[in-house]
């Protein structure tokens, strides 16, 4: 989707300064006689971002930036401390909501049932089919989508390969008639060769039914393949939100250009695919200023005493750093 047709899309989802503070304090008794305040860990701090209909936001950061705490925050599973998240009505007129593919295709399955089970539930659950025959017919035509045969249904998730399982994982997901999904780092656990395969399924299923996605990766180039905006975040803030072809083309936040460095490139297979600029700060005691400030290259005084307000451009992209335009 171009980034025109994506202002003049009505947004799937809005969230609007979104935040969730976890008390993370050693029990009251400890506290009492070690003598230790409370400790707060602010896992997201005052997010804000949209999603248009049909289209597919990434979220992108190393571990500990709170993207896969905002996938759970959308999703229900955890109760924001402060702000909002509203999604628009469904095609049906009822209120959307957020269907969720996890990471780990070896966990989010259950081992005791049947893939036929697995992908049936939601179909039971939810009511969707009425009788057997239908949920069967349901089930046997969700396997074919996600590229599985029908008899498939009667193995168990043992019986299949990392990308095989994602692709059941995919399937369930898909048995709920969602419009929207969340996708918390699907590939990140899969070899590199299955990963594109379930990838390029995903935005294949997306076209096919109009889903909207909002998706969560720390990789750069897949959020590439994936999205149509990409919102970097840095020690639970977004730190620079813009298109795609934008953000390559133009990283403006210093974290974005060190996330940027660690794509892989053919012409120095060698290079090393670690984020520099040292060890990500603990959100329990994060820096003063621009969080960012003990790992940026080009701080000065400011950057230490003043947090950084998020300011639009031109070109449509949205940054939180005092010096674009002198850097
Ligand atoms: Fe670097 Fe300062 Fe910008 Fe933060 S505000 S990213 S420390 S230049």
């Amino acid at each position: 989707m171009s980034d025109i047709a994506m202002k003049q899309t009505p947004a799937a989802l809005e969230v609007k300064d979104l935040s969730i503070c976890f008390d993370v304090s050693a029990p009251w008794l400890n506290r009492v006689i070690e003598r230790k305040p409370r400790q707060l860990l602010h896992a997201v701090n005052d997010i804000s971002f949209s999603v248009p209909q049909g289209g597919c936001l990434s979220l992108v950061g190393e571990s500990g930036c709170g993207k896969s705490t905002v996938a759970r925050l959308v999703t229900g599973l955890y109760r924001p401390s402060n702000g909002e998240i509203r999604f628009a009505p469904s095609k049906s007129g009822a209120p959307l909501s957020a269907h969720m593919i996890f990471q780990d295709p070896y966990a989010s399955l259950n081992p005791r049932w049947r893939v036929h089970s697995i992908i049936a539930e939601p179909l039971r659950e939810l009511k969707l089919r009425k009788t057997e025959t239908e949920i069967n017919d349901r089930v046997e035509e969700l396997l074919k989508i996600v590229g599985l045969a029908p008899s498939d249904g009667k193995k168990f998730p043992h019986e299949f390969s990392g990308g095989q399982r994602q692709r059941i994982s995919i399937a369930r997901a898909l048995a709920g008639e969602p419009e929207f999904l969340v996708c918390d780092e699907p590939t990140s656990a899969l070899d590199v060769s299955v990963q594109a395969q379930i990838l390029n399924l995903m935005r294949r299923l997306q076209d096919e039914l109009g889903l909207t996605f909002l998706f969560i990766s720390h990789d750069m180039s897949v959020v590439r393949h994936m999205s149509d905006r990409i919102a970097v975040m840095y020690l639970g803030r977004i730190v620079e939100e813009a298109d795609t072809e934008t953000l390559f083309a133009d990283p403006k936040h210093p974290y974005t250009r060190l996330l940027l460095e660690t794509i892989p490139n053919i012409a120095e297979p060698h290079r090393d695919r670690v984020v520099g600029g040292g060890e990500v700060p603990s959100p329990l005691k994060p820096p003063s200023g621009c969080t960012f400030h003990p790992r940026c290259a080009f701080a000065d005084s400011r950057c230490s005493a003043t947090k950084p307000e998020m300011k639009a451009y031109d070109d449509g992209s949205r940054v939180a750093c005092h010096r674009i335009g002198e850097i």
